[in-house]
């Protein structure tokens, strides 16, 4: 049952960027595990998985002649090349979901976010995290210890460019404080859902307030 806690809206699509190494993945795990109404868009990916990583959960991961299939066959919303390796964004759990007014958390670069904002504007809400310094960004890029030396600096090499999209998104946040910034994206979300367009069960809702006997 609906009452005026849990009106009727429509879902999101919470997309949160970063350069790599800002923290995108840190903040997206936590708002996964502590917020109970947002799920995960799992993208599919052709790189392969690194230690840690669980197939079907953090990536799916394919074969790149699958993943070209899979472009021909219009299973992505979009899909981009980073890094050497392809990466999309399956179609159908997504468009069936926002109907039913689940949330989704996308972890996708500026490309990918340009598709979805062409494509889903009104659904669409876009965070981008910017590292508190450079120097900051290659400590966790190396500290987090899943790339060798050649692919940290190309990830480094590649961050200035990711950071100059920054005026491609809604908000930006600076991951500086972890708590801090996870806070800050919290409240994005919050507000998010509480924008009049996305609350479909308004109407209603209001009907009754100004109706007969209200
Ligand atoms: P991304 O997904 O953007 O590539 P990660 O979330 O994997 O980045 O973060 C990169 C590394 O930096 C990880 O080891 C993570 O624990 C660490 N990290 C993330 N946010 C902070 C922060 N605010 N302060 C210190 N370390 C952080
Ligand atoms: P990583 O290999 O570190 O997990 O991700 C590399 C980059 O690919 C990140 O910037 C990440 O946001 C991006 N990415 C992950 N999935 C997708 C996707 O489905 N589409 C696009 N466009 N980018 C993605």
């Amino acid at each position: 049952m609906t009452g005026p806690d849990t009106l009727q809206r429509r879902g999101l699509m919470f997309i949160l960027s970063s350069p790599s190494g800002a923290g995108k993945t840190t903040i997206a795990r936590r708002l996964l595990a502590e917020d109970g109404d947002i799920r995960l868009s799992v993208s599919v990916t052709t790189r392969p998985m690194r230690p840690g990583e669980v197939d079907g959960q953090d990536y799916i991961f394919v074969s790149q002649s699958e993943f070209d299939r899979m472009v021909a066959e219009e299973h992505f919303l979009e899909w981009a090349h980073v890094f050497g390796h392809c990466y999309g964004t399956p179609k159908a759990q997504v468009k069936a979901g926002l109907r039913e007014g689940h949330d989704f958390l996308f972890d996708i670069d500026w490309q990918g976010t340009q598709q979805l904002y062409q494509k889903l504007e009104t659904d669409v809400v876009r965070v981008f995290l910017l590292p508190p310094s450079i120097e900051e960004l290659r400590r966790r890029l190396t500290g987090r210890g899943t790339d060798p030396a050649d692919v940290i600096q190309a990830r480094m090499d590649r961050a200035r460019a990711e950071i100059s999209h920054w005026d491609g998104y809604d908000y930006v946040v600076v991951n500086d404080d972890i708590d801090l910034c996870f806070e800050k994206v919290t409240q994005i979300l919050a507000a998010e859902r509480m924008s009049r367009a996305r609350q479909t069960g308004l109407i209603g809702f209001v009907r009754g307030l100004t109706g007969p006997g209200g």
